[in-house]
């Protein structure tokens, strides 16, 4: 038994150097990547589920990587978690952000709005309002072209200071919405505490709700519970007709999903604008 214990310590060890080995790695490469502009921004249509007019889009990092190609956001923004890189990446993000919804305006499309996601580690930078409270000034933009995206488990990490903050960047105009929403393992008293706009369902409750009993009632009563509340409802991973259908006889406000678009590339983005404007 003795001998087991070792080389599971053994085994133990090599797995956690090889995370921190990789972890490193990506650090590196990220920091590099950042000053070659390999990374961009897609940007996925979310449409108001009653009218299919557009109400905004989430933005997502893309990595163009020269050797591996695209890199999934998955691969490597859990790795990046809790570095000072995935700040400074966030950081980025947001520039970018407001710097496509100037371009947005100056194309006519007024009353865009952009869903930014953040990550823990950017939640907890307390320079995040500062430097949020700059790029209004700079691009002279309303906070309300900006909804922030939080997960349940970045609000329960930093439940006190999350609050503050949340309360002081609403105040200013900024809305906030729950990412993910019933993925966590936070309960549902927190929802009555916090100063959010918007909820997310998951996709995951989406992809079989109209297969899986239980997925479809966990979609239909958080819909309910959501409006009851007042706060507007987003339904992720929409991919057919029939699962838009049935999200819009319940009152599911919003809809975003391969159905309607995959996110699009900073590249194609101002076509898809030109069929939105009206003239
Ligand atoms: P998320 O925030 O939950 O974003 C939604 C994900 O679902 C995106 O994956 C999107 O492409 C995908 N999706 C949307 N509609 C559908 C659909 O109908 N079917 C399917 N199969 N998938 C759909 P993506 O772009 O790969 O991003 C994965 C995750 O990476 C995001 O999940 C988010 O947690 C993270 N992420 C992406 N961009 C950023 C960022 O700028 N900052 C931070 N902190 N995290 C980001
Ligand atoms: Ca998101
Ligand atoms: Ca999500
Ligand atoms: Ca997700």
């Amino acid at each position: 038994a003795k001998g087991d214990g070792g080389a599971k310590y053994h085994i133990y060890h090599e797995e956690m150097y090889k995370k921190v080995a990789l972890r490193v790695m990506m650090e590196s490469e990220v920091r590099q990547a950042l000053a070659k502009n390999q990374f961009s921004l897609s940007l996925q249509p979310q449409l108001e589920a009653k009218t299919k007019k557009l109400y905004g889009f989430e933005a997502l990092l893309r990595w163009q990587h020269p050797e591996r190609g695209m890199v999934s956001p998955e691969d490597f923004i859990p790795l990046l978690e809790n570095s000072q890189y995935m700040v400074e990446l966030g950081y980025w993000v947001i520039r970018r952000c407001f710097e496509l919804c100037q371009t947005f305006i100056d194309k006519g499309l007024t009353d865009v709005r952009i869903a930014i996601n953040l990550s823990a580690g950017q939640f907890a930078d307390p320079h995040l309002t500062d430097y949020l409270i700059d790029l209004l000034a700079e691009f002279s933009l309303e906070a309300n072209h900006f909804e922030l995206e939080l997960t349940e488990q970045t609000l329960v990490k930093n439940i006190d200071s999350a609050i503050e903050m949340m309360n002081g960047l609403r105040d200013i105009g900024f809305s906030f919405a729950i990412d993910d929403f019933g993925t966590g393992y936070s309960s549902l008293a927190y929802l009555k505490k916090m100063p959010v706009d918007v909820i997310k369902i998951d996709k995951s409750f989406v992809f079989g709700m109209l297969e899986n009993r239980a997925d479809y009632q966990i979609i239909m009563s958080t819909i309910a519970m959501v409006k009851k509340l007042g706060l507007l409802v987003i339904a992720e991973g929409v991919e057919t007709s029939a699962q838009l259908r049935s999200l819009t006889e319940n009152d599911c406000d919003i809809i975003q999903g391969y159905y309607f678009s995959k996110p699009i590339p900073e590249t194609k983005l101002m076509e898809f604008i030109d069929t939105k404007i009206v003239n």
